[in-house]
């Protein structure tokens, strides 16, 4: 990693890949615990402070880290909500939201610099992707959100500007480097990542030795409705993908989430209603059913309240558990990378 001279971001590393830095240089596997414990659990920004490493290792790690964290540019505040728009060092912009929850404080984090999924109804994926984030980025989307509001977070989810399974290895590095005791510490449980369904890769995240929520973008029942909201699914057909969640569920023994968003008139009916549940029998998953975020550029309403609470009724009698997330910030634009979008126009 530093053979060739470059300068990495410390908070790109899990403690494992610390690990093997010191012990390449010579010194002792501990010292990136110690240097975790800085970092994470004292939150200092500076290596100078690290004041259990001596001296010259501490040069060393200056010359081949640097502790750089995104900008933030914009804040947005509401009562149980904040979008953060951040700056990165190649002056790209991504988003992160704040959720206050009565249980604890959630981040929505983002895994990549616009998205290559295409979504018909997303505004992310009106930008393209740019670039994949570096594990670091994701690690100071939380740690800057942390810093600003004083409070640590107790949950967070990968659902905000990006494919997170497209960008797999330095998701995973991050969901480490936040799930590390020595870390940020964020149970496994409270981690949650949601995909549009690249199968190859739900197959890889159910070798994961760390047990976190997986949700599914499913938002259609067949495929002629799917096709035509997610380009992805020509790629990763509903059936193979229904049979990969059922791998993933046999082998993790975890509850799937399946996310479904409401489109008014698009896939809302109680016959789409009917053909989810028929589909979903049997498996252990919850739905998820979203209201719409509307979005200045997107084609697509938001389902009226009755037709939402008949598609929640309709799922609960054909025995499906089901809920209806709760709606936050789209009074300030929080939804769903509006605020870059805004921002780059
Ligand atoms: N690419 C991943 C994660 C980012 S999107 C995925 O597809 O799951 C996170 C969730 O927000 C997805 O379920 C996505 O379909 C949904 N979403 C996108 N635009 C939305 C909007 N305008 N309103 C509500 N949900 C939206």
């Amino acid at each position: 990693m530093l053979e060739n001279g470059e300068i990495m971001n410390l908070y790109g590393l899990t403690r494992q890949e610390l690990e093997q830095y010191f012990t390449r240089i010579g010194e002792k596997k501990f010292k990136a615990t110690q240097v975790f414990e800085w970092l994470y659990q004292h939150r200092v920004n500076s290596m100078e402070e690290f004041s259990n490493i001596k001296k010259e290792i501490r040069e060393q790690l200056q010359k081949d880290f640097s502790l750089e964290l995104p900008k933030v540019i914009k804040r947005e505040v509401d009562t149980d909500v904040e979008k953060y728009l951040f700056e990165l060092e190649d002056q790209e912009r991504i988003e992160a939201v704040l959720m206050r929850h009565n249980y604890g404080l959630s981040v929505c984090v983002s895994s990549e610099v616009g998205c290559n999924m295409g979504c018909k109804f997303c505004e992310s994926g009106r930008l393209k992707k740019v670039r994949n984030l570096e594990t670091h980025e994701m690690v100071g989307q939380i740690l800057v959100i942390e810093s600003l509001i004083k409070e640590r977070i107790s949950s967070v989810v990968i659902m905000g500007i990006g494919e997170p399974l497209d960008n797999y290895d330095n998701v995973i590095r991050f969901i480490k480097i936040i799930n590390d005791a020595k870390g940020i510490s964020i149970g496994a449980r409270h981690i949650t990542l949601s995909t549009c369904g690249i199968i190859p890769k739900i197959k890889d995240l159910s070798e994961l030795e760390i047990q976190i929520n997986l949700a599914i973008s499913l938002h259609a029942p067949n495929d002629a409705l799917r096709n035509k909201l997610m380009p992805i699914n020509k790629a990763y057909p509903l059936k193979e993908l229904m049979e990969t969640i059922n791998d993933y569920i046999k082998k993790t023994n975890r509850r799937v989430t399946i996310e479904y968003i409401l489109l008014k008139d698009v896939n809302d009916k109680k016959e789409h209603a009917k053909e989810l549940a028929n589909l979903l029998r049997g498996m252990n998953v919850y739905v998820n059913l979203i209201p719409y975020n509307e979005t200045n550029h997107i084609e697509f309403k938001k389902s009226d309240k009755q037709t939402i609470d008949d598609f929640y009724e309709t799922l609960q009698q054909e025995k499906i558990q089901v809920t209806v997330r709760r709606e936050f910030g789209s009074s300030i634009s929080a939804a769903c990378g509006q605020l870059r979008s805004k921002e780059v126009k």
